[in-house]
């Protein structure tokens, strides 16, 4: 899936968990943020993944050995994730982290390619939906789902303006 997409899911999410512990509009949108953010930290094995972009050249050097759908995108850097996000933020913020990295690898496992999530367990590329529904990254189902997120957060944009 693109940047934009894996972002906009995130950013759904971490406003989901600000709803459940009744966060301020100011927390809200900061969680949304970094669950948004940690959504596209997965791609920064790709050279053109978002953050990987942000990093430029240091990045391009000091990640040239990752592998695109590698490690990044297992159940490892999750768990390594969500420990690191668990020690250092409040509960919360954690969650919203952990949920945000967790979307990546469910909306990549939606796709045609698949992820090895068990790697190095398993080395095969799992899916989530029957073949028929799998999406191709950047094609009219993917712009859709989008589309709709996009929809969804403008809605939520009045309750920022009290
Ligand atoms: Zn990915």
């Amino acid at each position: 899936m693109m940047g934009h997409t894996h972002g906009l899911i995130g950013a759904a999410l971490g406003l989901g968990v600000a709803t459940v512990y009744h966060f301020t509009p100011e927390a809200s949108l900061v969680l949304a943020g970094l669950a948004g953010g940690l959504a596209l930290l997965p791609d920064i094995d790709h050279p053109r993944g978002n953050i990987r972009q942000k990093l430029g050249v240091v990045g391009h050097i000091s990640l040239f050995w990752l592998k695109h759908r590698g490690i990044t995108h297992t159940l490892i850097a999750l768990v390594a994730v969500a420990a690191a996000a668990y020690m250092l933020l409040p509960l919360p913020y954690a969650i919203g982290a952990a949920a945000g990295y967790l979307s990546h690898l469910l909306a990549d496992m939606v796709t045609v390619s698949g992820l090895p999530v068990f790697w190095p367990y398993k080395k095969e590329s799992l899916h989530i939906l029957p073949k028929r529904l799998r999406l191709t990254t950047n094609t009219l189902p993917e712009h859709l789902l989008a589309l709709v997120l996009m929809l969804f957060l403008a809605g939520q944009i009045p309750q920022f303006l009290g």
